[in-house]
């Protein structure tokens, strides 16, 4: 089931979109622009900038603008970036403790 998340900066739902194939979902606030990714679930949790809601707040559906195509876009990219650094992270903790064993065996005793 979908959940609906609310910006409690401007009391209303948050409109939604995730890109083809990725698990990550990306709220953005019609109203005040800010966005908010479905990887970082403590924000939700802590209802600072938003909170998930079961049931959706009532607004008139034509006074909610959508986000726009180029927001869409970005966050897509940005979500592709911030899966590389991730995967760049992990591999290179993998392999510190190798370069760490052979730049020891380089330093003379
Ligand atoms: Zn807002």
């Amino acid at each position: 089931m979908e959940s609906h998340v609310e910006c409690t900066q401007c009391g209303v739902l948050m409109t939604t979109w995730c890109a083809d194939g990725s698990p990550t979902r990306y709220y953005q606030c019609p109203f005040c622009k800010r966005t908010l990714c479905s990887a970082y679930d403590e924000v939700f949790q802590r209802g600072a900038l938003a909170r998930r809601v079961v049931a959706p707040v009532r607004v008139p559906a034509a006074s909610i603008p959508e986000a726009s195509r180029e927001d869409k876009r970005w966050h897509e990219v940005k979500g592709r970036a911030n899966r590389w650094f991730a995967r760049l992270e992990a591999e290179g903790s993998r392999c510190a403790p190798a370069v760490a064993v052979a730049v020891a065996a380089r330093v003379p005793a």
